[in-house]
Order: structure tokens, then C-alpha cells, then sequence
């Protein structure tokens, strides 16, 4: 790692190590080639948001938690870039959770399958964690996409009531929600197809949420879901938050 990124008291640590942990991944094999320009749209929101937990993301975390302990058959889908930065905290929630993940990616090719399904194994084996790894061998479709994207894990994806996908695209986040699923999703552009789409939208940065998450889980056990939820205004306060960092 740079000088920089080792240096937790310097003012961009956390955004130097994300990039270290990209890099890491990159050269391991893991990421699609856009993965870096997608972490860079999320850098520029995350800096506009203050580089924190905003309250409103914190109530759509303890939202979701409620949604993800309470399903029938909750599911977390894994891509590139998740695993790339939140590997053990996301297997860390799932183990919590008792639910399986399923590695799901766009851009996909027997190599980078292989290199994060391996990568999840290790990172599984290493922290001694109880969690199915699902992904390798696809057996279903998700309805109203096309090629190789839609390509599911029966056990896991298709048959979920409840599912996570931190930063998702929107034609899949669409997809989703048509199928009648609860969908939530990580993604610190708040004006983006998938955050506008889905039924929880957390504008936040995915580690600081898997953080948040597996502490509210430690601490209280579970959330309880709020009947007053309103997924609409959540996202509304979130980009009122951004409008406010222009004007001050
Ligand atoms: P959509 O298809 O939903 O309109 P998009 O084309 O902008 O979105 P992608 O390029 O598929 O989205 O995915 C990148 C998205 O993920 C961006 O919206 C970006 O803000 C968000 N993002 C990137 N890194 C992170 C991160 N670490 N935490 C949370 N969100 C992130």
C-alpha cells in the first residue's frame, strides 16, 4: 500500500484505501473494466454528501435490515466491485443474516466467476463464516432482460422474496422489482435509475453500509420494518442534502 493509504490519520484514508482495495482486485482479476470509472461517479456523489452516514440513509439501513431479517428467502448479490470492497463485511452480514449471497455479474466470463467465487471461499474459510456461495452454476433466468445478464441461481436469486443488491444497474434493479421481489439497494447517486427504482434506496457508501449494518446487528439483533416508510422522500432528503453543500 502507498505511504498515503497506510496513513489512517490522513484527511482521504478511507477514500485511498477503497481505491488500494480496487487495485488489489484489479490485479486478481475480479473487476469488469468499467469498475474503476463506476467507483469514480460514486467517489464524486460521496464527496458531495460529506463522506458520512446522512440520517436519512441510516433510517433506509435499519429499513432494509428489518426487510433482509424478516424474508422468507433473503438473498445478496455479489458483483466485481462489491467484493472488491466489502468481501468479509458483506459475508460478515450474510453469516449474520443466515442468508446466501450469489456472485452475479454483468460482464461475465469463466475467469472472473472462478477468480471471485475463490476469493469469497477464502475470505469464507479464513473468518470461519457459515455462508452459501452461490453463483457457479446458474439454472435461471430473470424475465425481461437479455444475454448472459439475466442469468440466475434458481436457490438464490429467482426464488428470493427479499434481495441486496448494492450497486446495481438499473435495467436489472427494474427487472427485479417486476418480479415482485423487495429490492434494496446501496448506490450514492441519488438521481440514479436504480436508486429511483427500488423499493429501499440507500444513498450511502456500500462499506460504511455493510459497517452500519452488521453494528446495528451486533448491538439491537434486528430492526423492526416502519409502516411509514416512504422510499420517495428518503431519496428526496438525500439530494437535498447535496443541494445544501451547494449552498452553504
Ligand atoms: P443506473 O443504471 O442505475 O442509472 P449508473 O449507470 O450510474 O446507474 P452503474 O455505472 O451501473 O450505474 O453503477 C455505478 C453506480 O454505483 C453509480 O450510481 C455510483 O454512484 C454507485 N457507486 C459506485 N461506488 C459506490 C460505493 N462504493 N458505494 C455506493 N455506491 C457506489
Amino acid at each position: 500500500m502507498s505511504k498515503i493509504a497506510a496513513d489512517p490519520t490522513h484527511p482521504r484514508y478511507q477514500s485511498l484505501l477503497m481505491r488500494h482495495r480496487l487495485e488489489v482486485a484489479e490485479q486478481k482479476g475480479l473487476l469488469a473494466g468499467s469498475a474503476l470509472i463506476a467507483h469514480g461517479r460514486g467517489e464524486a456523489f460521496d464527496y458531495l454528501i460529506g463522506e458520512q452516514t446522512i440520517p436519512s440513509a441510516l433510517q433506509a439501513t435499519r429499513q432494509a435490515l428489518a426487510y433482509l431479517s424478516a424474508a422468507k428467502r433473503p438473498v445478496i448479490s455479489l458483483n466485481g466491485n462489491v467484493v472488491a470492497l466489502a468481501g468479509k463485511e458483506i459475508l460478515t452480514l450474510a453469516h449474520h443474516l443466515r442468508c446466501p449471497v450469489e456472485v452475479n455479474i454483468f460482464y461475465r466470463t469463466p475467469e472472473r466467476m472462478e477468480a471471485l467465487l475463490s476469493h469469497l471461499e477464502e475470505i469464507k474459510q479464513h473468518e470461519q463464516l457459515d455462508v452459501t456461495i452461490l453463483g457457479a452454476e446458474p439454472d435461471a433466468r430473470i424475465p425481461g432482460l437479455e444475454g448472459p445478464r439475466a442469468n440466475c441461481v434458481r436457490e438464490g436469486i429467482f426464488e428470493s422474496d427479499v434481495i441486496l443488491v448494492p450497486l446495481e444497474d438499473g435495467d436489472r434493479c427494474e427487472a427485479l422489482v417486476a418480479m415482485g421481489k423487495t429490492v434494496i439497494v446501496i448506490d450514492l447517486n441519488p438521481l440514479s435509475r436504480t436508486a429511483q427504482m427500488a423499493t429501499v434506496t440507500i444513498v450511502d457508501e456500500l462499506t460504511r453500509v455493510v459497517n452500519n449494518m452488521n453494528n446495528l446487528f451486533e448491538s439491537i439483533g434486528q430492526t423492526s420494518l416502519s409502516h411509514t416508510y416512504d422510499n420517495q422522500d428518503i431519496v428526496q432528503q438525500a439530494l437535498d442534502h447535496i443541494l445544501s453543500f451547494f449552498a452553504s
